[in-house]
């Protein structure tokens, strides 16, 4: 349930409200908006007498929410949600241009990458560390020494890191990482999703092969639940019947993502396609329809890559790309 208050209400009646409320046994979640404030009431609403609320001097409206997702549900945060990440901002208008190899495989690979990226435009560097491979004889990167290569890069380029982390075991080493990803295949690992509510750290939370976007919301509401409520979505490709590409990307979920939570929605072209050449145009499209970043890979040796090499650019590929989604945001901004 929702209840908007009126325009300039007084904290202390703003407040009486609230404890009212808790004393109800529920959480109160306060979205101060520049024009309005809304308080999202979580818990069992069933006690709360609507009439009665709406009655109220100071309120506005009430409205009941259906949907299961309550803390990333748009209703409960009207405005869109500005992820921080030091200087860096994701979403409500700030883009992300997130890049870098699958996984880290060496200084000079990684360093290098990072570079070029950087000065191609991209805002963050991306880079596995620890890899899920579908395969246990393929290489499932460098783990803890692939963390500490991605701190050297990050302090050459002073680009943020961004990882994946697939065990909550190995939480500790990822103290120092600026965005935690959360992989397609761990999207409804809950046990690691509630241990990363309780983190004050960045999240890129990726959606699942064969998970719906209520699904996807439904994990987000889990690390939200918990605490942490600076989460990022990404849209990278779904299971259908393709036959050439990696997966289908369901570019229609970045403006639906968008009608339903205030988080950021971030697309990855390069999962879901699998093929270089056809990055670029899905980056472009999904620049085009709104998303608020991009995660590509990008290899300095695609042939030599030691993981998914097909879909990754080439530097100088990247840099061209991303000269053109710069002329798609400023029409579509
Ligand atoms: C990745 O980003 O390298 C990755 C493994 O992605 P996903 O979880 O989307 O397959
Ligand atoms: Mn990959």
């Amino acid at each position: 349930m929702i209840v908007v208050l009126k325009h300039g209400v007084t904290e202390e009646k703003k407040q009486q409200l609230i404890a009212w409320l808790q004393a109800l046994g529920l959480r109160i979640h306060i979205s101060d908006g520049e024009f309005q404030t809304v308080l999202g009431l979580i818990g069992d609403t069933s006690s709360v007498d609507i009439d009665l609320v709406e009655s109220l001097e100071i309120v506005d409206s009430v409205k009941r929410v259906t949907e299961p997702f309550k803390c990333c549900n748009r209703k409960f945060h009207p405005e869109s949600l500005v992820v921080e990440i030091g200087d860096v901002k994701v979403g409500a208008g700030n883009f992300a241009m997130i890049a870098g190899p699958c996984s880290v495989e060496s200084e000079e690979q990684i360093v290098s990458v990072a570079k070029s990226v950087k000065a191609a435009g991209a805002t963050m560097l991306r880079g596995g560390a620890f890899k899920p491979r579908t395969s246990p004889y393929d290489f499932a990167g460098l783990k803890a020494e692939g963390l500490e290569l991605l701190k050297i890069a990050r302090k050459e380029t002073g680009l943020p890191i961004v990882t994946e982390l697939m065990n909550i075991m190995d939480l500790p080493l990822f103290d120092d990482v600026d965005v935690i990803q959360v992989g397609a295949r761990n999207m409804q690992n809950f046990d690691l999703l509630r241990e990363l509510g309780r983190l004050d750290k960045p999240i890129l939370l990726k959606r699942g092969l064969a998970n719906t976007l209520k699904e996807l919301l439904m994990s987000a509401e889990y690390i939200m639940a918990n605490g942490n409520e600076r989460v990022m979505l990404c849209e990278r490709g779904i299971r259908t019947f393709s036959d050439y590409t990696r997966n289908t990307l369901d570019l229609a979920a970045v403006p639906m993502l968008h009608q339903l939570t205030h988080l950021p929605v971030i697309v990855d072209p390069s999962h879901a396609t699998g093929i270089a050449k056809l990055v670029p145009p899905m980056a472009l499209a999904a620049t085009a329809g709104g998303a608020d970043g991009l995660i590509i890979e990008v290899h300095n040796d695609p042939i030599h890559a030691l993981c998914d090499g097909a879909q990754s650019l080439r530097p100088e590929e990247f840099a061209e790309l991303a000269e053109k989604v710069r002329s798609i945001r400023g029409i579509v901004a």
